[in-house]
């Protein structure tokens, strides 16, 4: 396992805020896990990241001792029938590639969603109606409260729109998925893959730091025309501003801090609440 002191996570939060923790873990492999907790016990809760594309880093300095979930713990075993056993640092980009070359179909959506599969399974990540959780079979994981490694069936998972068991038990790390994938044609495979991704790249912004989203969908409205009816495009805070390609994301133009990202986003609910009555809720994790 590696293990850094002072260290800067600006390559580990897609907004590139520049933060800086007291120590971060890069596990190996599941004990590693539990030695984490084990040997390096600490007062502040420890915070865990996968790909770090949804997430809103509030702080300059964190005291708390941060575990980065990606490459360094990102095994996968392919199965003839579809079956896929994946640690949770997975990429789900190189897993939309790697079912493409196996002929299997159900995760072309992720070839433009970035995340890692733990991300995914908490945020119950998705697109055009088809979600993580519809190829999810089963996970594995490690409870803090004693420090087992348990496992969950899917059904036990209560999956909603962009939350999970996950999201609302922080108490738990996510180490393993089980992904069942359907045979398919790699043709049409390929076509469904590029074509998501050009319809996406048409819509959002790509060349400014940004974490996707920031608010869910609230039923019966769409966030960015509400956004962009209030003349918000380009509207910023600091080094953040809502981006002019796409109202419903914020882009980070210029050194922006946790703080601007935060203030721009109070500014836009209170504005969305007073003109539509509409509550919006952040989709991206605040930490
Ligand atoms: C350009 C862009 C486009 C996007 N488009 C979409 C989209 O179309 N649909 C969509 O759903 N999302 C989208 N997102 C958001 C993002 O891709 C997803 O939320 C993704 O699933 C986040 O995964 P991650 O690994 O980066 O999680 P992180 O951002 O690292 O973490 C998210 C949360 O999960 C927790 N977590 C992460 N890994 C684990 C683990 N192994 N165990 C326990 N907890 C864990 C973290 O503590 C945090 O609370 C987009 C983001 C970007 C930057």
């Amino acid at each position: 396992m590696k293990i850094f002191e002072n260290f800067d996570l600006k390559a580990y939060n897609s907004y590139h805020v520049h933060a800086t923790c007291k120590r971060a873990f890069m596990p190996q492999t599941e004990n590693d896990f539990v030695d984490i907790y084990r040997n390096y016990p600490t007062d502040s809760e420890k915070i865990i990241l996968g790909g770090g594309y949804n997430v809103i880093l509030s702080k300059a300095f964190y005291e708390n001792d941060f575990i980065l979930i990606g490459e360094t713990f990102s095994a996968i075993d392919f199965q003839d029938n579809g079956l896929i056993e994946a640690e949770s640092g997975l990429d789900l980009k190189a897993l939309s590639e790697l079912a493409l070359e196996n002929s299997l179909t159900g995760v072309e959506i992720f070839y433009d969603i970035p995340s890692s599969l733990g991300g995914a399974v908490v945020m119950n990540a998705g697109a055009g109606g088809e979600d993580i959780k519809d190829v999810l079979l089963k996970v594995r994981f490690l409870d803090l409260q004693d420090l087992q490694i348990k496992e969950m069936l899917k059904e036990q998972m209560d999956f909603e729109y962009r939350n999970s068991y996950f999201q609302r038990n922080k108490e738990n790390i996510i180490l393993k998925a089980w992904l069942q994938l359907r045979k398919g044609d790699p043709v049409l495979i390929k076509t469904k893959m590029e074509e998501t991704k050009a319809a996406r790249w048409a819509k959002q912004p790509k060349d400014l730091p940004n974490a996707g989203s920031v608010f869910k969908r609230p039923k019966g409205h769409y966030v960015g025309p509400m956004i962009e009816g209030l003349g918000l495009k380009g509207f910023a805070v600091g080094g953040a501003k809502i981006s002019e390609k796409h109202a419903g994301f914020i882009v980070n133009f210029n050194n922006a801090t946790g703080e601007d990202i935060l203030k721009l986003i109070h500014d836009v609910k209170e504005r969305v609440w007073d003109k539509f009555g509409v509550e919006l809720e952040i989709e991206q994790r605040i930490i």
